[in-house]
């Protein structure tokens, strides 16, 4: 069983991302120095950083694998959340039909005076909502 350094980074967060995605795929690695590094973050440059350790004959795979770039599937995700949360919308604009509309909120002065007397605004919930889209308040049933 040989050991060989795959890569070296400047905090152990960093370490845990790469060896989370070694994991993924199943390949087993060792990450060193941590705890030094984490006790002091300046002894990171003295001892060459957090060092991220595969066996010799994992290398090439390891670094293909860390090579991958996820970016473009977290933004697929992120339009999906966003789709979601538009459909479970409960408030639909009267006027224009615009999902895009506040949600009530807490009527202002009530939500300011109850902050100043109690340290946190009493929950009396206003039933005007706003659409950003054709910028009509209206009242929520
Ligand atoms: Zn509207």
């Amino acid at each position: 069983m040989n050991l060989v350094e795959l890569a070296t980074f400047m905090y152990p967060h960093e370490a845990h991302l790469a060896k989370g995605k070694l994991d993924a795929h199943g390949i087993e690695s060792i990450i060193l120095d941590e705890l030094t590094i984490q006790t002091n973050n300046f002894y990171s440059n003295a001892l060459g950083g957090v060092k991220l350790h595969v066996l010799a004959e994992d290398l090439d795979k390891a670094k293909e694998i860390l090579a991958l770039d996820y970016s473009s599937v977290q933004d697929e995700d992120a339009d999906q959340i966003t789709e979601t949360t538009s459909e479970t919308n409960a408030f639909q604009c009267p006027n224009c039909n615009s999902l895009n509309v506040g949600e009530p909120r807490l009527k202002g002065p009530f939500a300011l005076l109850s902050t100043l007397l109690l340290g946190f605004p009493f929950p009396l919930v206003s039933k005007q909502s706003w659409c950003f889209d054709c910028h009509t308040a209206f009242k929520v049933k």
